[in-house]
């Protein structure tokens, strides 16, 4: 479904990713792992519009989407529930939802997309009228899922989903993960919590500056020594 050819992305002077390549089979949970400064979030935000590569190519079912824009991408089905729950604090979660469809431009579906993340997450439509900013941070985190859904995504990329979550709150994101992958959805998954991405993915690459070092079943790798070692404590 998608396939990342020799990716190569610059900050500056800075290489965060170099020359790597992967590929992500429609409805798997792959997961991508690697120590602080990796290139995890860059490759994310790469591939999703928001840093332009400075070589190689990114496929979507057979189309060269390197470079796109975010909003281009999203009416492909790309989906980015981005670091740190980016809701618009000031806008109610209504209309933060609503802006989530504003890509489709088409009020029915907008309506039908509302009544699917409103039955998935009871919460957001008892706090619909709220500003999204007096949301708790898993309130919020649910809302950005939310957003994202309702643009109809075919695969999304989540960063760090639990990141400063209480820990009942992270068992939930990982269920709505679950959750969402059972309905048919592709899972590109960055975590700090390495064994809880590891055990939910089908695959998983492991990144080491900027490029792939090792990858393999989420449960090869749980078995594997160096990574027990450096990412596991055990
Ligand atoms: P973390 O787990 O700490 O979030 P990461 O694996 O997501 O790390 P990135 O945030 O992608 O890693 O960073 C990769 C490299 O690119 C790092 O060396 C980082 O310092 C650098 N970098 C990231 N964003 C920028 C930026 N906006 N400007 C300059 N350098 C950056």
């Amino acid at each position: 479904m998608l396939r990342i050819n020799h990716l190569s992305v610059y900050h500056g002077d800075v290489q965060a990713i170099s020359n790597l390549s992967l590929n992500v089979n429609r409805g798997e949970i792959v997961a991508i792992v690697g120590a602080n400064g990796a290139g995890k979030t860059s490759l994310i935000r790469s591939v999703c519009g928001i840093y332009p590569p400075k070589s190689g190519e990114v496929w979507l079912n057979g189309q060269n989407i390197t470079g796109m824009t975010s909003h281009d991408l999203a009416t492909l089905g790309i989906g980015h529930v981005a670091e740190g729950r980016q809701v618009f604090g000031n806008l109610s979660v209504l209309d933060n939802l609503e802006v989530g469809g504003y890509a489709s431009g088409n009020k029915n579906a907008i309506e039908q997309n509302l009544k699917r993340v409103f039955k998935m997450f009871p919460r957001l439509k008892e706090r619909k009228s709220q500003s999204a900013s007096t949301l708790s941070g898993g309130e919020q985190q649910m809302l950005a899922i939310g957003r994202c859904l309702m643009a109809e995504p075919s695969i999304i990329f989540f960063d760090e989903p639990s990141l400063g979550l209480a820990p009942v709150m992270v068992q939930e994101m990982f269920r709505i993960i679950n959750a969402l992958h059972s309905q048919g959805l592709t899972i590109v998954l960055v975590e700090q919590n390495v064994m809880v991405s590891l055990e939910v993915s089908d695959r998983a690459y492991v990144l080491e500056n900027g490029t792939v070092a090792l990858s393999g079943t989420g449960e090869e790798l749980l078995n594997h020594e160096g990574v027990r070692q450096a990412y596991l404590g055990i």
